[in-house]
């Protein structure tokens, strides 16, 4: 069975940065229970950012909140611990949220908090792609061989 990697928002955890989750639909995450080795991970609160917290956006190598705090520090720390858990368990794949700052892979938010998204990375998909975790944030593209 595969191990994988999983923002823990997609199982239903409620640590998004509003105390919310991004629960798949219960019939896809049934698939993926059957078919994977689940390691769930949400590298913003694994960094230390508390629940709820302030919504983040990347501005180049930097994380800041809506208010201009910098949280690149907690950002960077849960990505390490993304990073860790994957070799831990030996994840080589991950599904992970999309457009988020940490999670997002392909598009993310520009950072003007405008709704705007823009290509790029979130900061532990990043970490994760590094390290030759290769990262997925549809459920079908994950399935599909
Ligand atoms: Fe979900 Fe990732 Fe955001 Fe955590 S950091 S709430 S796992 S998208």
């Amino acid at each position: 069975m595969e191990t994988l990697l999983i923002s823990a928002c997609l199982l239903g955890v409620n640590c998004k940065y509003n105390g919310g989750s991004n629960a798949l639909p219960p019939e896809a995450l049934e698939r993926l229970r059957q078919r994977c080795r689940l390691i769930p991970v949400c590298p913003e609160a694994a960094g230390g950012l508390p629940i709820p917290r302030e919504p983040s956006e990347r501005r180049g190598d930097r994380v800041v909140s809506r208010s201009g705090q910098d949280v690149t520090a907690a950002f960077l720390r849960g990505a390490e611990t993304a990073a860790a858990l994957a070799e831990r368990f030996g994840a080589k794949k991950a599904l992970l949220k999309s457009n988020s700052p940490s999670c997002g892979s392909g598009m993310i938010y520009d950072g003007s908090f405008s709704g705007t998204l823009t290509p790029g990375d979130g900061v532990a998909a990043e970490y994760l792609k590094r390290k030759n975790v290769d990262i997925f944030h549809d459920i079908l593209e994950l399935f599909q061989d």
